[in-house]
């Protein structure tokens, strides 16, 4: 207990976040808001429910139990009709049903707070709904917290204004996602929207260093990119939420107790992220990869976009006795992991990612190597920084629509297998990459000294 003499700091600043739907947007706006609290601001939460999937209900339930300080309060989605949007992705749909329930719930959730925030940091896909209310109804300055790369930050700030596909400067044409080309498709108009607005907010934090992707970054602050961009301040990595210890801690998981008794740097791990489901066909094409390959392997697998669908259990996704010929090196989960204690885990060497942005930034952050298999979005994209940065590979003869419609062999795999786990220059890269991180968010470190920065103005608000 605090003793008078020795009073607890007041909070730094006031800050409200409201996250968007998906772990890929949701993960990195908890771990901002942890890292929030631990720099001595007080946080409030803005729940959107119901969410879409069993992993964001647990994320948000896991987060609020660890950290008593953060005021979460619950944005209760407003009656969305989905037929009448252009898409069947549930999660482009509950970027809509927020962006159309946010400027009527929240001055009622955050006008009546006292003390005040002195900020409101939303998702880039909230943003051109979000912030014409923060600023004309709530009177607060409004951020965006940007959950994929700076290089894809370009592009999106740019999309709008080239007249859509031509791209950023710094964007190869051929790496912009198809569904850009529909300029009737939800996403693409949400896209062009959000894009449009950012240069009308009061800043954008992005989850990337600038060791990372100094050409991005620094184009986007040179006003290279659009004029009148506010500033972009790189934050990342951003840190994983410390996993509960003690007694009521769950047991260590049967993925990291098989990965220890596995050795140093001799698995490669396999995973496409938690919304991006493999066709049927690819599953056993890659299966094959794998055990052609000969190396030891940990795959995480789904076959359905949202994982409460996902019901099926592994029996007779693979055929020819795949399971039986491989247990002895391999392990194959169909189950939500801690994706960042296996790539903390020393044993290892290699991930097989479709190149989510914090799969990325998680694999940076471990010195883990990356081979590409971008599926959708902003993917590619990302595969480009991993290339650039030299921590990976993009998959030999990739192209949009590899493992959906269009099925990479599994000679193919098993080629790109070799070619990542023996070139000792991809390691030497990724080891590199990873002292960078560590050093962005140390003490004095660029991203950190960056969100410091940001802190000190909230606090003058
Ligand atoms: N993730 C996890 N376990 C899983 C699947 C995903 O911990 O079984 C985490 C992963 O570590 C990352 C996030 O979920 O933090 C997925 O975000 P990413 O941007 O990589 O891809 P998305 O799922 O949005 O496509
Ligand atoms: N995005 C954007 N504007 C939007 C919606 C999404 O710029 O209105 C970006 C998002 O940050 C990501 C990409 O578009 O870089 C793909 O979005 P998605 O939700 O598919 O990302 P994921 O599921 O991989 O997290």
């Amino acid at each position: 207990m605090p003793s008078s003499a020795n009073p607890a700091p007041q909070p730094s600043a006031h800050v409200a976040l409201l996250p968007s739907a998906g772990m890929g947007h949701l993960t990195p706006f908890l771990r901002l808001a942890s890292y929030l609290v631990s720099l001595n601001c007080h946080v409030t939460l803005l729940r959107p429910l119901p969410v879409v999937s069993s992993a964001e209900s647990l994320q948000f339930s896991d987060f609020l139990s660890s950290h008593s300080t953060v005021h979460c309060l619950d944005l209760h989605l407003l009656p969305f009709d989905p037929s009448s949007a252009n898409s069947t992705d549930p999660f482009f749909l509950q970027f809509e049903s927020i962006s159309r329930s946010a400027p009527v719930l929240l001055p009622q959730l955050l006008l009546p707070l006292d003390p005040k925030p002195s900020a409101l940091i939303t998702d880039i896909s909230l943003a051109s709904s979000v912030a014409p209310v923060s600023r004309a109804r709530l009177n607060l300055p409004c951020f965006v917290l940007f959950t994929a790369s700076a290089s894809m930050l370009s592009f999106c700030a740019s999309f709008p204004k080239t007249d859509n596909i031509s791209g950023s400067p710094f964007i190869d044409r051929s790496t912009i996602p198809p569904v850009l080309r529909d300029p009737n498709n939800l996403f693409t108009q949400q896209f062009s929207n959000n894009g449009a607005t950012l240069a009308a907010t009061d800043g954008v934090l992005v989850n990337t260093f600038d060791a990372l992707e100094p050409r991005a970054l620094a184009a986007l602050n040179r006003g290279e990119v659009l004029e009148g961009l506010p500033r972009v301040s790189a934050i990342g990595p951003l840190m994983p939420l410390e996993k509960k210890r003690g007694r009521s801690a769950p047991a260590r998981a049967r993925e990291l107790e098989w990965l220890d008794g596995q050795p140093e740097r001799s698995v490669v791990y396999v995973s496409f992220g938690s919304r991006t489901a493999l066709s049927e066909a690819q599953i056993k094409e890659l299966a094959r990869g794998l055990e052609r390959s000969g190396f030891r392997f940990l795959w995480v697998i789904k076959t359905k976009v949202v994982d409460k669908e996902d019901k099926e259990g592994l029996e007779g996704l693979f055929g020819d006795g795949f399971m039986e010929k491989v247990k002895e090196r391999g392990l194959v989960v169909k189950d939500w992991v801690e994706q960042e204690e296996i790539l903390a885990h020393g044993a290892v060497a290699a991930f097989v990612s479709h190149c989510g942005w914090n799969s990325v930034t998680e694999a940076a952050m471990h010195g883990v190597r990356v081979l590409a298999w971008p599926r959708i979005g902003d993917q590619r994209i990302n595969a480009g920084v991993v290339e650039a940065a030299g921590m990976g590979r993009l998959l030999k003869g990739w192209e949009w629509g590899c493992g959906g419609e269009k099925v990479v062999a599994g000679e193919v795999v098993e080629e790109a297998l070799r070619e990542i786990m023996e070139d000792a220059s991809v390691g030497a890269c990724a080891a590199c990459v990873r002292e960078e991180a560590v050093r962005a968010v140390g003490v004095g470190g660029s991203s950190r000294e960056s969100l410091a920065g940001l802190i000190e103005k909230w606090s003058k608000c």
